[in-house]
């Protein structure tokens, strides 16, 4: 029998790589960078299976060329806003994402970023490094304590729950907002449900963990800033099109808000000259949520699951919500 036909979009971990080069005819994306958008349109002719990454758009373009063999689309990210799902349910395809064991590794990057982004660690770096550090100075290089403030977590699922026990030592007061209220989540968490408007209001850190959907793209735009306290930091590691960027720009040079610390963007990478990056209160990561040997190794092994079961045409162990067909 033929083996199936798979496209791997990019050098992914060694031990998925083999996994799927074990069972599969592979044509794969040898490099770091993504593959160019007409040479993925190219060879996705005819397959069974494609193993994306977040940086592909998989749409109805991609599923017309691939033609009605393709089975699955299975992504190394849990985060599929990238991905028509409901395109790709539509002519059978399954779809498959690597939800829970990012989990921690995500939320501990946004507590990094929060402590990095408060205590404004990248400009003390940089002081030392500039030999601007002369004396201790009183209140030179202050920022805001994370201890005893209010935090607002915007989606309290996996990643917004895994934050929130992580903020347990430092006894804060949490907020949470989202589509209803969880009980059963929140209570032990000491977690209580407000409004997003009320949230915003009253936390001194406003943290978000919500999908990108049509709901949530620009959720936080220029009203949404003005809610905000004048001491508050924002801290983004979901998507970056939950945000206009523009208006977190106008908020950050108005001192409407604090500070800012985004592990995402939009767009991805951010332009070099982007004017988030003149300002000091404003620290930019490049996606690395995720990022540890372990998770990564995880996450590509979790994916090569869901691309084997898909071309053999077995349900996904790991589907995205509404990715089954
Ligand atoms: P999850 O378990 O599905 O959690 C998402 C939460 O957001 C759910 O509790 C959901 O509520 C809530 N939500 C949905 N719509 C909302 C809205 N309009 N306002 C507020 N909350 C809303 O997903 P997860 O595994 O925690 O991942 C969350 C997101 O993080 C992913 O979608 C991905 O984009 C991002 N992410 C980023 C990185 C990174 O490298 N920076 C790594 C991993 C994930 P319901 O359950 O009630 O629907």
């Amino acid at each position: 029998m033929d083996r199936p036909r798979v496209v791997v979009t990019r050098d992914i971990p060694a031990p998925a790589f083999r996994k799927i080069w074990a069972c599969c005819e592979t044509r794969y994306w040898d490099s770091q960078e993504p593959i160019p958008r007409d040479i993925f349109l190219e060879w996705v002719q005819g397959v069974d299976g494609i193993y994306c990454l977040l940086t592909e758009r998989i749409d109805p373009e991609v599923l017309d060329a691939a033609g009605p063999s393709l089975k699955v689309v299975s992504t190394m990210s849990v985060g599929y806003d990238h991905i028509d799902v409901e395109a790709c349910v539509r002519r059978g395809v399954q779809v498959g994402h690597t939800p829970g064991v990012l989990t921690e590794t995500t939320a501990e990057l946004a507590l990094a970023l929060l402590l990095a982004t408060a205590r404004r660690l990248p400009e003390a770096i940089h002081a030392v490094k500039a030999g601007e550090w002369t004396t201790w100075k009183p209140m030179w290089l202050t920022g805001w304590d994370l201890h005893g403030a209010t935090v607002g977590i915007v989606g309290l699922g996996r990643i917004g729950s895994a934050f929130a026990r992580l903020l347990q030592g430092f006894q804060c007061r949490l907020l949470y907002t989202g589509p209803r209220p969880k009980p059963s989540v929140a209570d032990p968490l000491g977690a209580t449900y407000a409004t997003f408007e009320a949230l915003l209001e009253q936390s001194d850190f406003v943290s978000v963990h919500c999908p990108l959907t049509p709901e949530t793209a620009r959720l936080f735009d220029a009203a949404a800033f003005r809610r905000m306290k004048e001491t508050a930091i924002f801290i983004n590691t979901a998507r970056g099109g939950v945000v206009d960027h523009q208006a977190l720009y106008q908020a950050l040079v108005a001192g409407q808000i604090a500070g800012a610390g985004l592990d995402v963007t939009d767009p991805e990478p951010l332009p070099s000259d982007h004017p988030l990056l003149g300002l000091p209160n404003c620290v930019v990561l490049p996606h690395i949520g995720s990022a540890t040997v372990a998770t990564r190794t995880r996450m590509a092994l979790m994916a090569a699951e869901n691309l084997l079961a898909g071309v053999a045409g077995h349900p996904l162990p790991h589907p995205v919500q509404g990715g089954t067909v």
